[in-house]
C-alpha cells in the first residue's frame, strides 16, 4: 500500500491546500479554518493459526498485494473494533475457522509504509478450513516446512511465534515435572 497523498483541497472548508513540506504539518491556507492534515497509518492484524496437530494454517491470497502468495490470515482493523476481535474475524472470513487468540507476537512497521501490522498467535477452536472470498485456498503446513511467505515482516513474525511456542512447551513440561 502506498502512502496516502495529501488532499488538494481542504476537506473542512474547500480552500486549496498548500504543497506539503516534508517534516512540517500541512495546514489549510485559510487561517480561520485551522484544518491540519496528518498522514495517518493504517492498522492491520494477522494471526499465526495453529491447528490441533501443531501445524500452521495459511491462506493463498486472491488479491493484490502479493496475489497468489501464501500469507497469514490478515486484514485491516475497523474503527472501534477490538484488535483481537478483528484478528479472529479475519481468520473466520479468510479461512473458515474459529480461533482463540492466545498471545500477542509483535507489532511491525517500516519507513514510508503506512501499514502497521500487529501479529497474534491463535489456535483453532472450531470449523473446517475452507477459503473465503479473499483466498484461493487454505493450507496447513508443518512449521519447519512453510512455503515462501508474502510479506516482509513474516519471517520475524514466525520467529516470534516459534519463541512463543517454545516458551509455552517449556512451561508445560515444567508443570509436568513438578507433579509427583
Ligand atoms: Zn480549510
Amino acid at each position: 500500500m502506498a502512502l496516502q497523498p495529501p488532499p488538494r483541497f481542504c476537506p473542512r472548508c474547500g480552500h486549496a491546500m498548500p504543497a506539503l513540506v516534508p517534516g512540517e504539518v500541512l495546514r489549510c491556507a485559510e487561517r480561520a479554518c485551522g484544518y491540519a492534515w496528518y498522514r495517518d497509518p493504517k492498522v492491520a492484524v494477522g494471526v499465526v493459526v495453529e491447528d490441533a496437530d501443531g501445524r500452521v494454517l495459511l491462506v493463498r491470497r486472491n488479491h493484490e498485494p502479493r496475489m497468489g502468495q501464501w500469507a497469514f490470515p490478515s486484514g485491516f482493523v475497523d474503527a472501534g473494533e477490538l484488535l483481537e476481535a478483528a484478528a479472529a474475524r479475519e481468520v473466520r472470513e479468510e479461512a473458515g475457522v474459529a480461533v482463540r487468540i492466545d498471545a500477542l507476537l509483535g507489532a511491525y512497521s517500516e519507513a514510508d509504509e503506512p501499514v502497521i501490522f500487529i501479529a497474534y498467535a491463535g489456535s483453532i477452536t472450531g470449523g473446517t478450513p475452507a477459503p473465503g472470498d479473499e483466498a484461493i485456498e487454505v493450507g496447513v503446513f508443518a512449521p519447519d516446512a512453510l512455503p515462501p511467505l508474502a510479506f516482509v515482516h513474516d519471517d520475524r513474525v514466525m520467529a516470534a511465534w516459534r519463541a512463543h511456542r517454545a516458551g509455552r512447551d517449556a512451561s508445560a513440561n515444567g508443570t509436568k515435572e513438578q507433579q509427583p
